[in-house]
């Protein structure tokens, strides 16, 4: 069975202290060491996954397909630094909106992506800057990192390495 690092998006791979919102390409900030964080993960045999919420979807803010646009653009990005992003899942809703299974700290995006792939929920981890995060992860049946946002995540990966 694979193993896999799930990564929550904004405020672990892209700098969201100036925008709550992130969906068009001018806004991508990528946060310090990112690149050679995912590198050395992927060295160590995890896949990798972005799981993000996008409840500015629901909201009206931005569509779906500005989503998939932007996604598209950070796999070509991390694809460049030799980077592959095995698949990236997101829920367009939003809690005050629409109830859903897929928001965070609901686990299905997980939950899918682990059936989908056959990952080990033993040897898998998120990586995440928030407790809806964490109790996603818990739900999951996987290990959760609590990382401090918008920081190099180094320090807190050291031990997986
Ligand atoms: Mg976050
Ligand atoms: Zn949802």
């Amino acid at each position: 069975m694979n193993k896999a690092i799930f990564l929550d998006r904004d405020g672990v791979l892209i700098n969201n202290k100036d925008h709550y919102y992130i969906w068009e390409s001018s806004q991508l900030e990528f946060i310090e060491g990112v690149f050679d964080n995912l590198q050395l993960l992927q060295q160590k045999g995890f896949q990798l996954f972005i799981v993000s919420n996008q409840g500015g979807i629901s909201r009206g803010l931005y569509t779906k397909e500005n989503i998939g646009q932007l996604h598209e653009e950070l796999i070509q990005t991390f694809s460049n630094h030799q980077i592959t992003i095995s698949d990236i899942l997101f829920c367009p809703h939003h809690s005050e909106i629409e109830k859903c299974l897929c928001r965070k700290p609901e686990s299905l995006m997980i939950d899918k992506l682990m059936a989908k792939y056959g990952l080990n929920p033993l040897e898998s981890i998120l990586i995440g800057d928030n407790e809806s995060d964490m109790i996603a992860a818990a739900m999951a049946g996987i290990q959760g990192i609590r990382i401090t946002p918008n920081q190099n995540m180094s320090p807190f990966i050291a031990k997986l390495l």
